[in-house]
């Protein structure tokens, strides 16, 4: 072990036993041995839970003690700052650590500084097409769930983005983190890495699955259940791990069926809980009800206060955080959660319940089975080292054919082989643009060359057909005013971007989406119409980098109606009626533009949620991207000459800030918000100059008596003199807004 741990970092050993760590798991020995602290590329698909992490830190900290800096590619956002936290701790030894989040079309050259940058993909992705000269500088890459590849919607750009870090840089280190697939021998070869392939894990983690009373285990043992009468699987299982004095983790395929379940399973744990629990819980409760007024956040701090809590994509990322965090401090007893936690956050349980393994899915018609890699990224969870004996994962079977097939399907059956999502027109679209915008490629056998080098072009015999879907997004592309031809020498052909296709691959927009951008607000200029806000969201809403919302049964009706309405504020002509698949989009952007157009118009955020049917979480997700792609359509607007930019920046503020037009000003001063710009406005105090000169117990009482809140907001509207000290609040100004 002492062996091993000479290769590590000076400073790092003293740290690593600081946590408690002594020496090396096999699988982190094993990658020591490949080479990763000598900058060799290294794969490892390993057990989740079973210590990649360190692995990473390994490769990072040996490139930066050689002089080189190290970039973390994250799949999700919200792992990019659990992971800064965690690698803060170096900075102890002298190594910096940044997150790179916010805007796409920065090149964020303050990241240049620090010896460790944490990103997502896109992030990474939009960098190196704003030519960020720092990228070709790091000498070690990691990928965190490198499996993620085969995700089609954002697999493509985790491959692409290796395959370019690693032309721009030959000498460039990869450190490829899995989960254990099917062929992380493939993944090697591709990334021409050695391979870790190991099953190992740090405690035992038994899988079986739960029918009748009885739960029957892969080591084939079983164990017989105590189940009350009329009591549901899930809640017998809960209530026997509590009396082990564990946790459990309950996967669902549904938001609402998150809900629900965290609601019945709260009833089971709730009889047990301490004094010194609830009191604690409560608090974790109080906290939940201060991030937001809506009913999620009823629900969930009610469930709180009873020991159980939910967890799904509709949470604000507070109320996330706050679960977790909670769950890890082993308060709360039960979390029933989509599987959005399994995907990296760290939050292991006792016991791990896959309740439902079906999903339904709209493409393919229906509840579809989970795909194995899936389910078992989830019984991974199971067992948290040091505090548990073992980990138990478990699927329910209603019967006893389902508990043969469950056998089958999930605990005896071997992951799926990763597969490149890349050949696909929607990916290759961005891809290609954003390849020959930065150079990467500057013809069209140049093209072909930079294809070649990813997981793709490893994984098929048919490069023709990858040939052919590149050339007709070419056509796309050219056919858009994206790329133009240029001469041909021979067999190829040149290719190079527009101005205005380098601003679409800048703003990281999907080309077809800006194609429908564009054509909007020319129909706008053509006419000599100045677009309305509606208008706009709309545009923005039926792109493809909007997520639209769904149309329930009666929504086509009552947006059909909507659509003739306002129909004269549409930019684009509405597609006909008797076109259904387009229609029905059409309908379902609009459904989504009018949800961003109640936030604009400063409804409270409980009846948007309650009138769309969706958590507080999706109202701030739509309104981030609207926020995104009015900014891009400004840029676009302002590229092409068409003189509309005024009316989209208003647009944009007001659906950012969620404000009618009257409060953008105030709404301007930093520390202002929706609802305090609008105590503030209607307390008479409508401008910056009025926060200036204003009556200070009129903005203390608008403000609701915080003192310190009010004198920070005076502060940043330039007041100067901002102390409150003597004043009090004008009790007139806090009726009036009461
Ligand atoms: P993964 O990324 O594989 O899911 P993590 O890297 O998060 O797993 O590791 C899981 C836990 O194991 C962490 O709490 C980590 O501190 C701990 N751990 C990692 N390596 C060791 C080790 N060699 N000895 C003891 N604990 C370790």
């Amino acid at each position: 072990e002492t062996a091993e741990l000479e290769r590590v970092p000076p400073g790092f050993v003293e740290y690593l036993q600081a946590q408690g760590i002594e020496e090396l798991y096999p699988p982190q020995a094993e990658a020591v041995e490949a080479g990763v602290t000598t900058g060799e590329n290294v794969v490892a698909s390993v057990p989740t839970a079973s210590g990649k992490t360190l692995i990473a830190q390994l490769g990072m900290l040996s490139a930066i003690d050689r002089g080189g800096r190290a970039l973390y590619i994250v799949p999700l956002r919200a792992l990019a700052s659990e992971k800064k936290a965690e690698f803060e701790a170096f900075e102890d030894f002298g190594v910096s650590v940044g997150v790179s989040t916010g805007n796409y079309e920065a090149s964020g050259e303050w990241l240049a500084e620090k010896d460790i940058v944490v990103a997502t993909s896109e992030k990474v992705d939009s960098l190196v097409r704003n030519g960020a000269g720092w990228i070709e500088d790091i000498d070690c890459v990691v990928s965190d769930e490198v499996h993620l590849i085969d995700d089609a919607s954002r697999g493509p750009t985790l491959e692409v983005t290796l395959a370019k870090l690693r032309q721009l840089n030959p000498n460039l280190q990869t450190v490829a983190l899995s989960a254990t697939v099917g062929n992380a021998d493939e993944i090697a070869d591709w990334l021409d890495a050695e391979l870790v392939d190991s099953t190992w894990r740090p405690i035992d983690l038994k899988k079986g699955v739960h029918f009748g009373n009885a739960l029957h285990l892969d080591d084939g043992t079983q164990r017989e259940l105590p189940t009350r009468k009329s009591e549901k699987q899930s809640a017998a299982i809960v209530r026997d791990t509590l009396e082990d004095g564990g946790s459990s983790l309950v996967f669902v395929n549904s938001r609402r069926n998150a809900e629900v379940a965290a609601r019945r399973l709260s009833d089971v744990v709730e009889p047990s809980l301490s004094p010194e629990e609830r009191e604690q819980l409560e608090s974790v409760a109080a906290e939940i009800r201060d991030v937001s007024d809506t009913e999620t956040s009823d629900d969930l701090a009610a469930a709180v206060e009873r020991g159980g809590a939910f967890h799904h994509a509709g949470l604000a990322a507070e109320h996330r955080s706050l679960v977790e965090d909670a769950f890890r401090d082993r308060l709360l007893k039960v979390v029933s959660a989509t599987p959005t936690l399994a995907a990296g956050v760290n939050t292991p349980s006792r016991r791990v319940i896959v309740r439902d393994w079906r999903r339904y899915d709209g493409t393919a018609g229906g509840m579809q089975p989970l795909d194995v890699l899936e389910v078992h990224q989830m019984m991974g969870r199971a067992g948290r080292p040091g505090r548990d004996p073992y980990g138990e994962a478990v699927l329910l079977a209603s019967n006893h054919d389902e508990l043969d097939e469950l056998f089958d399907r999930y605990v005896y059956a071997e992951p799926e082989p990763v597969r490149s999502k890349l050949a696909a027109e929607p990916a290759l679209r961005t891809h290609v643009l954003a390849t020959i915008a930065s150079g990467f490629a500057r013809s069209r056998d140049a093209l072909l060359g930079f294809l070649s080098e990813t997981l793709h072009a490893s994984q098929t015999d048919d490069a023709d057909q990858l040939e052919a879907v590149a050339d007709s997004v070419i056509e796309y592309l050219e056919r858009n005013e994206f790329i133009e031809r240029g001469e041909s020498a021979s067999e190829d052909v040149e290719l190079s971007a527009t101005g205005l296709g380098h601003t679409v691959s800048r703003l990281y927009l999907d080309p077809m989406s800006a194609a429908e951008i564009v054509d909007g607000l020319r129909d706008a200029a053509e006419n000599d119409r100045t677009p309305t806000p509606m208008g706009l969201y709309h545009l923005v809403a039926r792109t493809p980098d909007m997520y639209e919302l769904y149309l329930k049964s009666g929504d086509r009706e009552e947006y059909t109606e909507l659509a003739y309405e306002r129909e004269s504020e549409f930019l684009g002509a509405m597609p006909s009626e008797f076109e259904d698949v387009r229609f029905e989009d059409w309908l379902a952007a609009l459904k989504t533009a009018d949800m961003l157009e109640d936030w604009a118009e400063e409804v409270d955020e409980d009846r948007i949620t309650e009138r769309f049917g969706i958590g507080p979480g999706d109202v701030r997700g739509k309104v981030d991207t609207a926020e995104w792609l009015l900014n891009a359509a400004e840029q676009l607007a302002a590229d092409l000459d068409l003189g509309v930019s005024p009316a989209i920046r208003e647009a944009r503020k007001r659906v950012a800030d969620g404000i009618k037009e009257e409060l953008l000003e105030l709404a301007g001063v930093r520390n202002v918000g929706r609802k305090r710009a609008r105590r503030l406005f209607d307390a008479g105090i409508e401008t910056r100059a009025d926060l200036r000169e204003a009556d200070k117990s009129v903005v203390l009482g608008a403000l609701r008596g915080r003192r310190k809140t009010a004198e920070t907001i005076l502060e940043n509207a330039g007041r100067r003199d901002p102390t409150l000290e003597d004043v009090t609040a004008d009790q007139d100004a806090r009726a009036a807004v009461e």
